[in-house]
């Protein structure tokens, strides 16, 4: 077994880099490439077999907003369901649809398919372009089905800081708890992609930010596949996944 993978728990896939907000903070930037989504068929075969050779613990969806192409997400969930990977998570700003009918049949055919643990993205930037009436609406439907959903702010410098944007996120965080919904400890914005671009003024840009999710290139634990099918400088869509994972070479990466 490849020594610089030998350690991998965890797989992630960019379902789509679409999404229905334009926020503030948002990491993507431009969202270019918006309008890829993952073939679901491949993305559930990832699983497979990582799974069936990897001790996997936990599979995540995300996006762009990952709920604009559930059948990748559900093929996603049932395969780590069938492979009995117990941390099923989907990351969502909660804003696909505003049709009832629609939010409800997606929550629960996320719990039919194993989704176990939604993260919610609500916070002052998410809520300037989204809705949070539809977002509310689904929050409670996916509670409804029984699966655990937590609201994941973001906070800008760090969660005590005093500026606008903090305190209105906790507004919107007191609406969420008096629906019975908590919070997980959110993430710190770091200054890259559209943060950079747009709040500069309360970071200190001569400064280098690392992002808490960089992996170390010679113990990868965990993999993110991008909804065009790269991932480990292989690429989903043309070569096997157990194969890239075999040929990674750390030196390219670091
Ligand atoms: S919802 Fe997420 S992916 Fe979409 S614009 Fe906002 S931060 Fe970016």
């Amino acid at each position: 077994m490849n020594q610089y993978v030998k350690n991998l728990n965890r797989i992630e896939f960019v379902i789509t880099y679409g999404c229905t907000g334009r926020c503030k903070h948002c990491s993507e930037g431009d969202h270019n490439s918006a309008g890829q989504f993952i073939e679901a068929e491949a993305a559930g075969r990832v699983v497979r077999d990582i799974a069936g050779k990897y001790a996997v613990n936990s599979v995540m969806t995300f996006g762009g907003e990952p709920l604009l192409c559930p059948e990748a997400v559900y093929a996603v969930h049932q395969a780590a369901m069938e492979m009995k990977i117990p941390n099923r998570q989907i990351i969502t700003n909660g804003f696909f649809s505003r049709d009832s009918e629609k939010i409800k049949r997606v929550a629960g055919e996320l719990a039919r398919c194993g989704v176990n643990d939604i993260l919610v993205s609500a916070d002052a930037f998410h809520q300037e372009t989204i809705p949070l009436e539809p977002v509310k609406e689904f929050t409670m439907e996916v509670k409804r089905a029984g699966i655990r959903v937590q609201i994941q702010p973001a906070w800008l410098v760090s969660k005590e800081h005093e500026n606008p944007y903090n305190h209105c996120t906790k507004e919107i965080l007191e609406e969420f708890e008096v629906m019975g919904i908590s919070q997980s400890e959110g993430n710190v914005i770091i200054p890259t992609g559209n943060a950079r671009r747009y709040l500069s003024e309360y970071y200190d840009m001569s400064r280098e930010y690392i992002s808490p999710y960089e992996e170390d290139p010679r113990d990868i634990r965990a993999i993110c596949v991008d909804p065009n099918g790269d991932v480990l400088g292989g690429n989903i869509y043309e070569t096997g996944i157990l194969e890239i994972l075999e040929r990674y070479d750390a030196g390219s990466f670091s």
